[in-house]
């Protein structure tokens, strides 16, 4: 008999110690606990592995850039994410696995596709609430949302129970999914040192299209993110640069003059390959006059 909780700390520990940040089919086929091979994640949605009672995992699958991810349009008013049940029988296997780990309190490892046959984990997950009428779980992506309750939030635990579910899922997802897309290089300088990365909004969060969607993202350094965000530079509709005139007229050392002063009006170095991935034309307009408007 092999414990519920034991074997999942043991995967955690197993998923904190890959190299690689997002894992792939191989990687989902399991892992060896005390001589014994446990599946982490079915080809759909719940897993439970033969040896144990409750679901350890779930998984969404990749969704094309065009489109909506699953998990972006299913937070609750309350700000916590749902998750929707396997089918429309509240007892099918796998809920009835799913309802397990909520019942038993246990923590279960969220795959979300990020890329194609490419996942990034999310974990430690809690199921904290199950409703049936609505054919779907209710989701703690945080330690913080597991004590707050369900439905009917104050407006503040709202707000809290919202930014927990940005912080700790809705932006890891847009980061590597953005960062994957550009090849792990900062499109303007091609700086390729992942920690020193980011995943920069173009139209800001919380804007009619400000969506955490890759062509509403850019994969830049932390200075050229930093320097994007505060209107030092502009990128133009057709993906050239435009560095302010004052900044232009600065004199400093060679951070100002080869990193910023130096890459007015050439063009972003790196994109993605694929169209559907590169920076949303509107978006850029839309933020461009931004830039202008401020400058
Ligand atoms: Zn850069």
């Amino acid at each position: 008999m092999i414990g519920e909780l034991a074997v999942r700390e043991a995967l955690m520990r197993w998923l904190d110690a890959r190299t690689d940040p997002v894992v792939d089919q191989l990687f989902l086929k399991g892992f060896e606990y005390q001589g014994q091979r446990i599946a982490i994640a079915g080809q759909q949605g719940i897993m439970k592995p033969r040896s144990l009672q409750a679901a350890i995992s779930i998984r969404t699958a990749y969704t094309e850039p065009t489109q909506t991810p699953p998990y972006a349009d299913s937070v609750g008013a309350d700000g916590l994410q749902r998750y929707k049940y396997r089918g429309d029988d509240p007892n099918h296997y796998d809920n009835r696995a799913l309802r397990r780990a909520f019942q038993d309190r246990l923590p279960i490892v969220w795959f979300v596709g990020v890329a194609r046959g490419r996942y990034e984990p999310i974990y430690p997950v809690y199921v904290i609430a199950d409703d049936p009428a609505n054919l779907e779980f209710t989701l703690a992506v945080d330690e913080g949302q597991r004590h707050l309750g369900t439905g009917d939030l104050s407006v503040d635990a709202r707000a809290y129970a919202l930014r927990l579910t940005k912080q700790r899922l809705h932006q890891p997802i847009f980061r590597r999914q953005v960062l994957l897309a550009y090849d792990g290089k900062c499109s303007i300088c091609r700086l390729k040192h992942l920690e020193l990365l980011d995943a920069a909004h173009i139209l800001a969060d919380g804007k009619p299209n400000g969506q955490p969607v890759v062509p509403n993202g850019i994969s830049l350094c932390k200075i050229h993110h930093a320097a994007f965000d505060a209107n030092l530079l502009g990128i133009r509709p057709d993906l050239t640069l435009h560095v302010r005139d004052d900044v232009l007229q600065e004199t400093d050392g060679w951070m100002l003059a080869g990193g910023i002063q130096g890459v007015h009006n050439t063009s972003l170095e790196i994109l993605p390959r694929a169209r559907a991935l590169r920076p949303d034309t509107e978006r850029l307009e839309e933020r461009y006059a931004e830039f202008l408007a401020y400058t």
